[in-house]
């Protein structure tokens, strides 16, 4: 695999780009080009956290044919950073390993009305932007499953699992699963109004269709990671899991399950 154009994706801060500056002498060194336009690259380096990293695969469209590598300046490694900021030595030996191992994480896509998709690499979420409740009409496929009353609904991915569907006792899902997670944010239940109140898992072949009940409370907010979708008026919202999937970098000793170990126990 030639890879061989690297584009640097991180805040500018004094710190971050004194850093930068000490990874492109390092790229320059091991015959690397580092590009300005991240439409020529075919190696996207997110520098920060994992809210970099989602940002650094949002800004640059989800790309299918880059390879995206996360480096942590948080101390920790976060879920999709596989490198400290200080092992410059592991990065070079894994990009210049012959066949680095590649990562795939399934991503989900969100047509809301008529608009163009957009891509959700942890969760896409719906919640009512005022104190009303908002309702919601839940169709499995072609089923209508439930009518949704309450805050609102979460639908993460397998990598997501661990974010915003965590805090909702969401389960934490194996990426190798080609799948999506449905949790709930306070939902109404009473002799009225039922929902399943309990996460569920959809197959990847599955559609899931939130329709927005027209009763006033009509303009969700509609998060896509870490960003909100700047869509007014919902009427349904149609989320199926993508073909694409976002390549990573796999390293020894650090499977998923292992970085959910050294995260949360
Ligand atoms: P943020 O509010 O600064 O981040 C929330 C935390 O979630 C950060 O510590 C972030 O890590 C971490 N995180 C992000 N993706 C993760 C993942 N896949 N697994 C485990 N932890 C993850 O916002 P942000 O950093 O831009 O991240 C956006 C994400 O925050 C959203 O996609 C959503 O999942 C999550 N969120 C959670 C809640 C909640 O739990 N109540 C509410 C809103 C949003 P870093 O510090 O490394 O960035
Ligand atoms: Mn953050």
């Amino acid at each position: 695999m030639e890879r061989r154009n690297l584009y640097f994706f991180y805040r500018k801060e004094d710190k971050l780009i004194e850093y930068v500056e000490q990874l492109h002498q390092l790229a320059k060194e091991h015959q690397f080009t580092v590009v300005d336009d991240a439409d020529k690259a075919n190696i996207i380096v997110s520098i920060g956290g994992d809210g970099t990293f989602l940002q650094a695969v949002r800004k640059t469209n989800f790309r299918q044919d880059c390879l995206y590598v996360g480096i942590s300046t948080t101390g920790a490694l976060n879920l999709y950073c596989d490198f400290h900021a200080d092992e410059t030595d592991k990065m070079v030996e894994a990009m210049l390993h012959e066949k680095v191992e590649v990562r795939r994480y399934p991503i989900i896509e969100v047509k809301v009305d008529n608009n163009p998709s957009f891509y959700c690499l942890n969760e896409c979420s719906i919640r009512s932007a005022i104190i009303k409740t908002l309702v919601l009409e839940v169709y499995i496929d072609d089923l209508h499953f439930e009518t949704f009353r309450g805050d609102g609904m979460i639908i993460s991915t397998p990598t997501g699992s661990t974010a915003y569907n965590k805090s909702v006792r969401g389960a934490v899902v194996d990426p190798l699963l080609p799948c999506m997670q449905v949790t709930e944010l306070a939902s109404l239940n009473t002799n009225q109004y039922r929902t399943l109140d309990s996460p569920f898992i959809l197959s990847g072949t599955r559609k899931l269709t939130l329709r927005d009940v027209q009763d006033g409370n009509d303009f969700p907010t509609i998060g896509m990671d870490n960003e909100a979708l700047s869509i007014r008026n919902v009427k349904q919202i149609d989320i199926k899991l993508s073909e694409k999937r976002i390549k990573t970098v796999k390293l020894k000793d650090n499977s998923f399950w292992e970085k959910v170990k050294r995260t949360f126990l």
